[in-house]
């Protein structure tokens, strides 16, 4: 039986750009250890008394159909911490409860787009945008930020891709960089959005991973709440990336189709999820600090080892849980670099080109190993590194 032409284009015929981390799985499942800094996932489990507060809630009944918006108390919760972190009035009507950021992205572009509209995205991307986009029948054209501009996106460039385009989607803090966009890009992007009558998706499922300067959200700036859709996340914030649960914060009556298009698609998000993400939100930003604080020591760990050597550069990069490093001096390209490490040292990291061209020449190393493995690890990327190097010279 022939499938429809959207599912086989979903992938557009290319790769998912995860074939390290296959091979890294099936590595490990053939008894190999390898080293894994690929996917972005604590090393840490949700917390016990998150997990308590589910079972407590499943044990009450919570386990029937949910409301499909959300609770009414969780879209009360997500709409205050909203308001109170970006002065946007906000409330439960401008919130739906989506089964994870993943799906909260899907959704909002099956809404904002039409068919065979371009919706942009910038180059390094999240590996699942591209293929996001085209699921929901956008079609996706990548604006590069090039690794000579910070991997800052620049208005000039999304304004010449912008020609016949719905909508621009943006990530900060950044998967793969790290890199956080500061209020003057913001307001470029949103200059475009105006200009151009873009939506702007602002994915901002790291906003609670800050480690230098602070996050923005685009919501907030003048003239913007009402064509913004931000992405949100319980995943990364409170290590809840097996609970699903997400949600897009909107204008109200495209927060309405959004719920019309989850009756038919999800149907909600169960109600013992649901409970436990409102207690995990209501421990408020001490909880966001210590599920973050092994990142930001790693990141710290890091600059130390990376400061020992001149052959690896990191990225300057602000928050997230991953760090990109350039490995050009190697005269490798990421996924040969990616693809020896797994080889010679059992170590994997990502290739730059799994998140798009703009990073080719780069590794993604994901902070998700306990502290001395992790120092241990990066030490033996820059010897390796060090001895390609010398080779390449
Ligand atoms: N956006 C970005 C940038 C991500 O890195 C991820 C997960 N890695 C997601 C969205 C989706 O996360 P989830 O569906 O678990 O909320």
């Amino acid at each position: 039986m022939d499938r429809s032409s959207r599912i086989k284009g979903v992938l557009a015929g290319g790769s998912d750009g995860w074939e390290v981390f296959h091979k890294s799985r099936a590595m490990i499942a053939a008894g190999v250890p390898v080293t894994e800094l690929t996917i972005g996932e604590h090393d840490i489990r949700t917390a016990a008394p998150i997990l308590q507060e589910m079972h407590r809630s499943a044990l009450a009944g919570h386990t029937g159909y949910a409301a499909v918006p959300g609770k009414d108390a969780l879209r009360d919760r997500i709409a205050k911490r909203a308001e109170e972190r970006t002065g946007v009035r906000t409330t439960r009507d401008n919130v739906v409860v989506t089964p994870g950021g993943q799906a909260g992205l899907f959704a909002a572009f099956m809404t904002a787009c039409d068919p065979g509209d371009a919706a942009l995205y910038i180059d390094p991307y999240y590996a699942t945008y591209p293929g996001t986009l085209r699921a929901a029948g956008a079609r996706p054209v990548a604006v590069a930020a090039r690794a000579e501009h910070g991997f800052l996106p620049r208005g000039s460039d999304l304004a010449a891709a912008a020609t016949g385009a719905k909508a621009l989607l943006i990530n900060t803090p950044n998967n793969p960089t790290g890199v956080i966009y500061g209020r003057e890009t913001l307001t470029e992007i949103a200059k475009v959005c105006q200009d151009r009558d873009l939506w702007l998706v602002s994915d901002e499922v790291y906003d609670t991973q800050i480690w230098e300067g602070e996050h923005l959200s685009p919501r907030a700036l003048p003239d913007m709440a009402d064509r913004t859709l931000v992405i949100g996340s319980m995943s990364k914030s409170h290590a809840m990336t097996g609970s699903r649960c997400g949600w897009i914060i909107g204008p109200e009556d495209i927060i309405a189709d959004i719920i019309d298009l989850a009756t038919h698609t999800n149907y909600g998000v169960p109600g013992f999820i649901q409970d436990a993400s409102n207690y995990a939100l209501a421990q408020g930003d001490a909880l966001e600090r210590e599920i973050g604080a092994p990142f930001e020591r790693r990141r710290t760990l890091a600059h130390q080892v990376l400061a020992a050597q001149n052959v690896v550069r990191l990225v300057p990069s602000q928050g997230a849980m991953y760090l990109m490093l350039d490995i050009r001096a190697t005269g490798l390209s990421g996924s040969d670099f990616a693809d020896a490490m797994l080889e010679s040292l059992h170590i994997a990291v990502m290739p730059g080109e799994s998140f798009g061209a703009a990073a080719a020449g780069h590794v993604r190393v994901a902070m998700t190993i306990e502290d001395s493995a992790f120092e241990t690890a990066l030490r033996s990327l820059c010897s390796f590194a060090e001895g390609r190097a010398s080779r390449a010279a």
